[in-house]
């Protein structure tokens, strides 16, 4: 038989589970060292999900198995809060009119699974941000997949968007912002390298895309980033940058530059208990202070 070599991407999130068997673990651990309890189930977090404040939401994966989740969160989240686009989220934080609890829902890397999530943010008449490498939409040659997923992602190989793909999503109302050319560390990248990588997935979002306002660092870490990258961006000509840090944005009274705006958004995993990450959200909620408006840098 020719072509033997194995080409299987994997289009669900059993299989990746599969491969993964200590995430979960590891989130509860988290859980038990933060400070909330759920003994009192979501009575007793209420109060800190109707706080007025955005809370951004991100994704990697929507695959076919994880579809009622998906939209299940979004259900769940309608209850106590209002969706936002993540354009509209983040004017709301700089000009300091959060006046409610908002939720502004994202995705990273550009897997065409998130084409998948369409139809159940049409339903909840929300729109999302998703975040893209250029460097890897529309590539199909399998064995540079298999090698970004692996080396870059720690994931199995799965498919990306196509440009087309990516058209789709602008159409049907959601915005592309981007992660970097090929998904790479910045602080692990020199002074040049950044500035470059900023530049050019400026000028070819601009092109593709029409604009593009809005960045994300891969990894999303403090450690993954800094003061050169954030001056970068900015630079560049983007007017927002997202870390992957958990927190929430409440109302500031005093100015807040978009250059010093830090965004914080928490990763969601959609076969999480609901419960766990209403407790999550909770939590930023009750934590929340000016100072998370801000980058540590
Ligand atoms: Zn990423």
């Amino acid at each position: 038989m020719e072509n033997s070599i194995s080409i299987k991407y994997t289009d669900s999130y059993k299989e990746v589970k599969a491969l993964q068997p200590f995430a979960i673990r590891s989130l509860l651990r988290n859980m038990a060292l933060s400070g909330l309890s759920l003994k009192n189930g979501i009575a007793g977090i209420e109060k800190y999900l109707l706080k007025p404040r955005v809370q951004f939401l991100y994704i990697h994966h929507i695959f076919k198995d994880e579809l009622q989740n998906f939209e299940n969160l979004l259900s769940t989240l309608s209850k106590h809060h209002t969706f936002l686009s993540y354009s509209d989220a983040v004017n709301k934080i700089l000009t300091g009119t959060v006046d409610k609890p908002y939720i502004s829902i994202s995705s990273d890397d550009g897997f065409k699974s998130n084409l998948l999530a369409m139809e159940a943010l049409r339903k909840y008449n929300a729109s999302a941000c998703f975040f893209i490498n250029p460097g890897l939409i529309g590539e199909t040659d399998f064995s540079v997949i298999k090698k970004h997923c692996k080396e870059k992602l720690n994931f199995p190989p799965v498919e990306f968007l196509s440009w087309k793909d990516v058209e789709t999503l602008q159409n049907a109302g959601h915005e592309i912002g981007s992660h970097t050319m090929n998904h790479i560390d910045i602080a692990k990248s020199t002074h040049t390298e950044i500035d470059e990588d900023m530049r050019q997935t400026f000028e070819i979002l601009k092109i593709k895309c029409g604009g593009v306002a809005h960045f994300a660092f891969p990894y999303g870490r403090f450690f993954n980033f800094n003061e050169i990258g954030r001056k970068a961006v900015f630079d560049a000509g983007f007017t927002s940058c997202a870390t992957a840090e958990r927190g929430c944005h409440i109302k500031q009274d005093t100015v807040l530059l978009p250059e010093k705006f830090c965004i914080r958004r928490d990763h969601v995993v959609l076969d999480w208990n609901m419960n766990h990450i209403l407790y999550f959200i909770a939590n930023n909620s009750k934590k929340a202070n000016v100072s998370t408006n801000l980058f540590p840098y």
